[in-house]
């Protein structure tokens, strides 16, 4: 059995948690809103009511948490994880944060003597629950390895990407190609339609002729063709424009620093900000279907 300390269990967060409980292991939750501590005691976890309580004893620590000055604060601020932690603890940071302050957070830990990985994940609330989630890792090899222990439990794909913060760019250069492939299905079935052919038709000769693409197969933006598909139900998330915009401004902050060219990045970040101010960042990410064949 690990002790394991669990920083943030929101949407995420809580079905990651529980599901180490439910194996068996010693999960001390912490979070700054009791509701959140709250479920995750009903899901077999101990409430931790500070920093100090939640990992002085932890093996490992775990974070799942909303943005990168969330986790510079509870790893770095005085009181955080570094200084409460004893010697040989591992971090594991899950959340999807810029990766010039996962770099930076990592090479803090690693001064201070402890081994740290980031490890965001893609695969959604379901996948969370589920313990089917896809995580990226960077980082040491050796602090991965003793991380996929843990990581094996919460999910089914686990990836070590190289160096610290490899993680990191692994999820937005990922999620920045399904930003566009979506887009682009949007604008393929959009087409279409206007030139007299059916979702149904195209569906079924476009997914299997070079245009096909999982935002095409596994997530249909065109209600009907998949009936599981949130276009279907009115496009309620599944994966919101929110997030995917979260992603998108993420990978633009990294693409400027590192001077590479997303000419298509950059304008499906433009097309899913329009969306947000809209209102409309609340529909799943595949709702851009929406501002394309001008039905907002
Ligand atoms: P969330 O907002 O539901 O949960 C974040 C939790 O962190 C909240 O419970 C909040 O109270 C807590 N928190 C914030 N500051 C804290 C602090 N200083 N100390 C302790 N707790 C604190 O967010 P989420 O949907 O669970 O997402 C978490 C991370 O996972 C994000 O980085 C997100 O981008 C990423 N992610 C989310 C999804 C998804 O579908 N929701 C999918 C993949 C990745």
């Amino acid at each position: 059995m690990t002790i394991i300390a669990f920083i943030g269990l929101g949407n995420m967060g809580i079905g990651m948690a529980s599901n180490l409980a439910k194996a068996g292991h010693d999960v001390r939750a912490l979070d700054i809103s009791s509701e959140a501590v709250a479920r995750a005691v009903e899901a077999g976890c101990r409430a931790a009511k500070d920093t100090r309580e939640a990992v002085s004893e932890a093996d490992v620590v775990i974070s799942m948490l909303p943005a990168g000055k969330h986790v510079r604060m509870v790893y770095e601020d005085d009181g955080g994880v570094f200084d409460n932690s004893r010697s040989g603890t591992l971090f594991v940071d899950c959340s999807t944060i810029d990766v010039a302050t996962a770099r930076a957070v990592i090479s803090a830990a690693e001064h201070k003597g402890f081994a740290m990985i980031d490890a965001p994940v893609s695969g959604g609330v379901g996948g969370a629950a589920a313990g089917t989630l896809t995580f990226m890792c960077g980082g040491q090899k050796e602090a991965f390895e003793r991380a996929k222990l843990l990581l094996d439990i919460m999910g089914k794909n686990v990836f070590h990407a190289g160096d610290a913060g490899n993680g990191q760019v692994a999820k937005i250069a990922n999620n920045m190609l399904l930003g566009i492939h979506m887009i682009g299905t949007c604008e393929a079935f959009n087409l279409a339609e206007r030139l007299g052919l059916d979702a149904q038709t195209f569906y079924d000769i476009s997914s299997t002729a070079s245009g096909q693409n999982w935002s095409m197969t596994s997530y249909c933006p065109a209600p009907g063709p998949l009936p599981s598909a949130p276009s279907n139900n009115g496009y309620k998330p599944g994966f919101s424009t929110a997030m995917m915009l979260k992603d998108l401004r993420l990978a633009q902050e990294a693409a400027t620093t590192a001077r590479a060219a997303t000419p298509l990045g950059t304008q499906a970040e433009a097309l899913y900000s329009l969306m947000e101010s809209m209102g409309k960042d609340d529909l799943d990410f595949s709702g851009i279907m929406k501002l394309i064949n001008g039905s907002i």
